[in-house]
């Protein structure tokens, strides 16, 4: 019986794998085609100035159209990139479109934002990451000291020598990094320290739970007061509401995003000025 059974759940098993599997080669077909046919594109978020309602920067993130039809979001599709390695050519395509797109911006006339770009683990971990970033800048024309990096803790806590190393020729190059989703991860504060890192970026779910959790607050308020201790911008994401923007300004945070702004919008609805009176 014990037998029989065992054999069952292993022929379930396999035809589980197997049905997944297909699944995701054909995804991976897929992505590798749309980048051919041109069907990324990227999103722009506004990160808001708490003082003075300006916005600051903008965060680019990545959506696939595929057939022109529904966006699908990032998170659907960046572990199949991951997977199949196309996430290095998809990751360049999306910084250099980033930087295209800032110094579009500045040509125009507007005030010089920040443009935060988040990068994979595969893509900043690959011997190349140094020498592309500096390419693109080069061909782009943008000013380095106006691009932001957004790394995750998991990415700089593997392989923390290489880490180091990597962040310190980044920052030769002029461009900044930034420790996305905080709080979520195992930093190291030890090794925080020692990474020339200029932003930590709470993340969302600390200020989801900002109006109903004690320790939420708590831990909120001690990044805010770390950041500062340590010479770091601090930036929080997903702010929704005004009581969370309240908290985020009494507790002296410099910059905000969230839907309580605006949403990511393609590049031709993104505001052409600050928000007032908030
Ligand atoms: P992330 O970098 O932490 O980006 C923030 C996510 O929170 C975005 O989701 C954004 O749309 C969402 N968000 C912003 N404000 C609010 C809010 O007020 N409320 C709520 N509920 N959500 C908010 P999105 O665009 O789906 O991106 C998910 C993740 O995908 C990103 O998390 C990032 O890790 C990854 N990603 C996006 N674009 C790229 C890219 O170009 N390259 C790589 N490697 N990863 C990317
Ligand atoms: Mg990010
Ligand atoms: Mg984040
Ligand atoms: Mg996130």
């Amino acid at each position: 019986r014990a037998k029989q059974q065992g054999q069952n759940s292993y022929r379930i098993y396999n035809a589980e794998i197997s049905a997944r599997s297909t699944g995701w080669i054909t995804l991976q077909t897929r992505l590798r085609r749309a980048l051919e046919k041109n069907e990324f594109v990227l999103h722009y978020q506004p990160q808001v100035d708490v003082v003075s309602g300006e916005i600051a920067g903008a965060e680019a993130l990545i959506r696939w159209q595929p057939d022109g039809g529904k966006l699908v979001p990032p998170g659907e599709f960046i572990p199949a990139l991951e997977e199949s390695g196309l996430i290095l050519d998809v990751g360049e395509w999306a910084l250099r479109t980033a930087c295209v797109q800032q110094r579009q911006w500045f040509l125009a006339g507007y005030p010089p934002i920040t443009m935060s770009v988040n990068v994979s683990a595969v893509q900043f971990h690959t011997a190349q990451f140094v020498e592309k970033m500096a390419v693109i800048l080069a061909e782009t024309g943008m000013d380095p000291s106006f691009l932001c990096l957004e790394l995750t803790e998991s990415i700089v806590m593997r392989d923390v020598a290489d880490t180091i190393d990597t962040l310190g020729k980044l920052r030769v190059l002029g461009v900044s990094l930034s420790l996305d989703d905080f709080g979520t991860g195992y930093s190291s504060l030890c090794y925080l320290r020692k990474m020339p890192i200029s932003e930590l970026k709470i993340d969302r779910s600390f200020i989801a739970s900002l109006s109903h959790d004690q320790n939420s607050s708590m831990i909120v308020s001690t990044i805010i007061s770390m950041a500062h201790c340590l010479n770091m911008r601090v930036v929080a994401e997903g702010v929704e509401t005004m009581s969370q923007l309240e908290y985020l300004r009494t507790n002296s945070c410099q910059t905000v995003q969230g839907f309580l702004f605006s949403k990511p919008v393609p590049a031709c609805e993104f505001p052409s000025s600050g928000f007032a009176h908030t």
